[in-house]
């Protein structure tokens, strides 16, 4: 980094810290971008004027709720509701509605910080924001899930719209939770509002290739930088973390493109299969029967073994893909992938690797796609549903995927010419951040204080 370039930017980043105390993952991602943006700064002085980075590490609305629900038992449960509504600068707030016991507010405005950014770079209509709650809906009935979604609901509607603030899934949150909480709006509005949730199911709203989204295009990127060095996909041993909708679609992705994917994680611990995963019996165990990777290798046949209790980074391969949960991948994780020659890393999940290990990856030269691109093409399709709810359209699976191609391939070319442009080749981390802030920055600027 250049000492006078980031000068700047060092004071803010402390007033950002003092501002938002304990918060350790908002300032983690706030501080990779801005260890980004000192060259930009560096050039346009009208952004310190106008002081754009302060305004932009500020959400525009945060709301902290209570979610009162009574469970099977009879016994009143109270969990507590968040949405922030971080940038209005390019559209509607937009982003996911996370459930998971680890959800706060610091949580929520890391995730809703990186939604600004990437919302951007996918080059749709669409501001940024984050919400969810801390409810676990780990062995919840079904009815105890659909009374929490509309206790959530029964709050956040007021807030919502189809031109103000659209939420759509994210851990925890899928295809029943979106169902039921798309049900109390319409119950509590009296209006058939389609676009105001994403990833509503395919009878009633959805846009096809959404469920698939976030996973086939995280797997487009990596092929896109892969075939930026002169190599593809095809051929390559694939490691992944996580189990969840962005893992499984990226596994199926991967191998469609003629990758091995040896390996899938959750919690308990991680599953290596050197035949390569049969993506079938993974959805019929995680989407159907919600059940655990374990019982995956139970299954399998003599292939597939189950190792409890240890992260999938020690397995060699050539690409690997993180896509369970923040700071997943470490920097001691990093160095063993590295040391086992990896080409390629993408982040499917939102900021899984540490700065140390991003760090590691950028000195080794392996190509590294940030999620704020790499998982872009998730909350990208989510915009392509707005589009066809605003036309009341239902396109085929064959036209989105087609689509979400396209946009992978411009976020890729974005990155990869922001960053030359920079003088920094083939760093897609300073080329997500600064394409991406430099769309937001410019509305901004455009639309005044
Ligand atoms: N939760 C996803 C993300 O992290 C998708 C958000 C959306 O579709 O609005 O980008």
């Amino acid at each position: 980094r250049n000492g006078s370039e980031t000068g700047v930017l060092e004071p803010l980043y402390r007033e950002v810290l003092r501002r938002n105390a304990g918060d350790d993952e908002f300032h983690q991602a706030v501080r990779e971008v801005f260890d980004s943006l000192g060259p930009v700064f560096a050039r346009k002085p009208e952004l310190q004027q106008a002081r754009i980075i302060e305004r932009l590490c500020e959400p525009e609305r945060q709301l902290i709720f209570r979610v009162p629900w009574v469970d099977d038992a009879g016994v009143v449960q109270i969990n507590r509701g968040f949405r922030v509504e971080f940038n209005s600068a390019l559209g509607p707030y937009k982003g996911g509605l996370r459930f998971h016991p680890s959800v706060n507010v610091g949580i929520m405005k890391f995730l809703g910080f990186e939604q600004v950014f990437k919302n951007a770079l996918t080059g749709m209509p669409i501001g940024g924001g984050k919400g969810g709650s801390d409810f676990d809906p780990k062995n919840r009935s079904d009815g105890e899930v659909m009374r929490f979604c509309q206790s959530f609901m029964t709050e956040m509607y007021r807030h919502l719209g189809e031109y103000t603030d659209v939420p759509a899934g994210d851990i925890g949150v899928g295809g029943r939770e979106i169902g039921y909480l798309f049900g109390q709006y319409k119950r509590i509005t009296n209006r058939y509002e389609s676009g105001v949730l994403t990833g509503k199911g395919l009878g009633w709203g959805g846009a096809r290739a959404r469920r698939e989204a976030t996973g086939y295009g995280c797997v487009l990127f990596t092929n896109e930088m892969l075939r930026s060095r002169g190599e593809e996909l095809a051929g390559q041993r694939v490691a992944l973390s996580g189990s969840g909708n962005v893992a499984i679609y990226a596994a199926e992705k991967a191998q469609q493109l003629g990758a091995t994917v040896v390996t899938c994680s959750d919690s308990g611990g991680f599953v290596v299969d050197e035949k390569g995963l049969d993506v079938e019996l993974l959805k019929q165990i995680k989407e159907i029967e919600r059940g655990r990777v374990s019982e995956y290798a139970e299954r399998r046949g003599p292939s597939a073994r189950f190792v409890e209790g240890e992260s999938v980074w020690g397995v060699d391969c050539d690409v690997a893909l993180p896509c369970a949960t923040q700071n997943e991948l470490d920097e001691r994780d990093a160095e063993r992938l590295v040391r086992n020659g990896v080409k390629a890393v993408a982040e499917g999940a939102n900021m899984p690797t540490t700065p140390e290990g991003v760090t590691v990856f950028r000195k080794s030269g392996t190509a590294f796609g940030p999620g704020k691109a790499a998982n872009a093409g998730g909350v990208a399709t989510s915009a392509l549903e707005m589009q066809q709810n605003a036309s009341r359209d239902s396109w085929t699976f064959a036209h989105t995927e087609e689509r979400l191609a396209e946009i992978m391939r411009h976020i890729h070319d974005t990155c990869h010419e922001t960053a030359a442009r920079y003088g920094q080749d083939g760093n897609y981390v300073a080329g997500a951040n600064i394409a991406g802030f430099e769309l937001v920055a410019d509305a901004m600027l455009a639309q005044g204080v």
